[in-house]
């Protein structure tokens, strides 16, 4: 008998895998190990959930531990794979105190990435906290929740909540002011959900806009949402140390010597991919520091796969490897790793690193290259055009002005990136320019292709379509 699939992570790329797997191949043993006891959960529902927006833990899965077996997945939650020998096609787990060997016939290494929070000195006090997993995102609303309504039970989560530490969080008195340290997407939507506290929230970027993977055009509408819905944005500041008192912070300390007394602080500068375990193995990591795959997922060792927020792809714009985290191509490279270990082999594809973030009212999206910088370093000419637009017909109710970038090559009019900023359906737009950058469209090409158009939801010509005419 063969040695299973096994799997390590239990989240967006390894579960996806390991039903894939299963659907192509029903007489495969599939393993999946999960170190912690959530598994198929959203992060990105994480920043909602502390809001208050979605009630309970369990809203944020997406598979139960049943469900799970029931696709014939042999998954078991509370098992750490400490390491892997490539030699002899094993990986080592360690669960309940107790290690062992754990044969394998094909590996997929979908072991995410974890919060940074070390380059601030001071991190480790208590009423520091980053946001990534849902024990992290419980710990946050009990400590916003007034311990008079706090009751562990109400938000859901069963037997795989840390409830120890919620509890603890649950009883303290909630929080007057916050600093958010970090304006990138988790910073941008922690600010928000603080705000539904009514917290005073204080956010801090060491550059001179928030979101500076969005562009200028995006992070210039991002200051201006969050001054309008009363954040304090301290731009151009890098928090260094945070201070305190009986082991809980009361202090954030600038670059610049400024200091702001808070309540607590959250950590939001940036994640790292989980390549410890491959550290003594020769699979080898790509410039980012991720494991680096080709077009299939497979890494520099035979019948090893990595996938997820671990994992390089190629660009799609460039096709050179990049590290790009994000929900989407977690789980379409896992389901193609799935397939092509069943026997029926796909490619995991690109990625344009695609996101979207709200700020209160406002929505954004980026897609593909954006800095000039990082195009001219791909070989490219960039040259860019920076439109506002409205969202419907001009005498439509509710039409909105809609602010788009794109960046092209000045040479062939090759599409390389754009951004969105607008507070009536802007984001999903962007959809539109990650779709034209898949078809390695020019810019005249994208302007000729054939939107909709009705007065409810488009002017005759979309944003979108009026930047690419002026662009081009
Ligand atoms: P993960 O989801 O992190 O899962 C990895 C799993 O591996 C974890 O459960 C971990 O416990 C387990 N594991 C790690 N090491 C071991 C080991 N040694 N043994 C066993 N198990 C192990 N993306 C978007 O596209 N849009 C968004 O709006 C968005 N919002 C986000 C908001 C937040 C707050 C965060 C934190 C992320 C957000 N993301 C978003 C990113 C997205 O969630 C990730 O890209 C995606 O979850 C990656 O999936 P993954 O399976 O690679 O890793």
């Amino acid at each position: 008998m063969s040695a299973p699939f096994v799997v390590v992570g239990g989240d967006a790329a390894g579960l996806s895998a390991a039903s894939k797997c299963r659907r192509t191949d029903p007489d495969r043993d599939v393993v999946v190990f999960e170190k912690g006891q959530w598994i198929s959960y959203a992060h990105c529902g994480t920043p909602y959930f502390v809001k208050g927006q979605v009630d309970r833990l369990e809203d944020l899965l997406s598979l139960s531990p049943a469900a799970v077996a029931e696709r014939g997945i042999d998954l078991r939650r509370g098992h750490e794979v400490v390491g892997v020998d490539t030699d002899s096609q094993t990986v080592s787990v360690r669960a309940d105190g107790e290690t062992f060997e754990q044969p394998y016939n094909d590996l997929l290494i979908a072991t995410g990435a974890r919060a940074v929070d070390d380059p601030i000195e001071g991190s480790s006090l208590d009423r520091v906290f980053t946001l990534h997993g849902l024990d992290h995102a419980a710990a946050i609303r009990a400590f916003l929740t007034p311990p008079e309504e706090f009751a562990v039970a109400d938000l859901g989560g069963g037997d795989a909540l840390a409830a120890d530490v919620v509890e603890r969080y649950g009883a303290m008195s909630p929080p007057e002011r916050v600093a958010v340290v970090g304006a990138g997407y988790v910073g941008v939507e922690m600010a928000e959900a603080f705000d539904a506290w009514d917290v005073d929230v204080h956010l801090f970027q060491r550059s001179e806009r928030p979101v500076p993977g969005f562009g200028d055009a995006v992070g210039d509408a991002v200051i201006a949402a969050l001054d309008d819905a009363g954040v304090t944005t301290h731009l151009g500041e890098e928090v260094v140390r945070l201070r305190g008192g009986a082991g809980a912070v009361d202090t954030v300390v600038c670059d610049s010597g400024s200091t702001l007394d808070v309540d607590a602080v959250l950590v939001g500068i940036g994640i790292r991919p989980n390549v410890a375990l491959i550290e003594d193995t020769p699979i080898e990591r790509g410039g980012s520091g991720a494991i680096a795959t080709d077009a299939f997922g497979r890494t520099s060792v035979d019948d090893v796969y990595a996938a997820g927020d671990v994992a390089e792809m190629p660009h799609t714009v460039t096709g050179e490897a990049t590290w790009d985290p994000l929900g989407l191509p977690a789980n379409r490279a896992g389901r193609a790793i799935g397939a092509t270990v069943a026997g029926d082999p796909q490619p995991v594809g690109s990625v344009a690193g695609t996101a979207m973030v709200k700020a209160f009212d406002l929505e954004c999206g980026r897609t593909g290259i954006l800095d000039h910088d990082r195009a001219r370093a791909a070989g490219f000419d960039p040259v860019s055009e920076t439109i506002t637009a409205g969202s419907r017909s001009g005498y439509y109710p509710d039409a909105a002005e809609t602010t788009v970038t794109l960046v092209a090559d000045r040479a062939t009019g090759r599409l390389l990136g754009g951004s969105i900023a607008g507070t009536d359906r802007a984001a999903v737009r962007i959809d539109t320019v990650a779709t034209a950058l898949g078809g390695e469209l020019t810019v005249g090409e994208l302007e000729r292709q054939d939107l909709g158009y009705a007065p409810p939801f488009s002017p005759v010509w979309d944003p979108v379509l009026v930047a690419a005419k002026v662009l081009n």
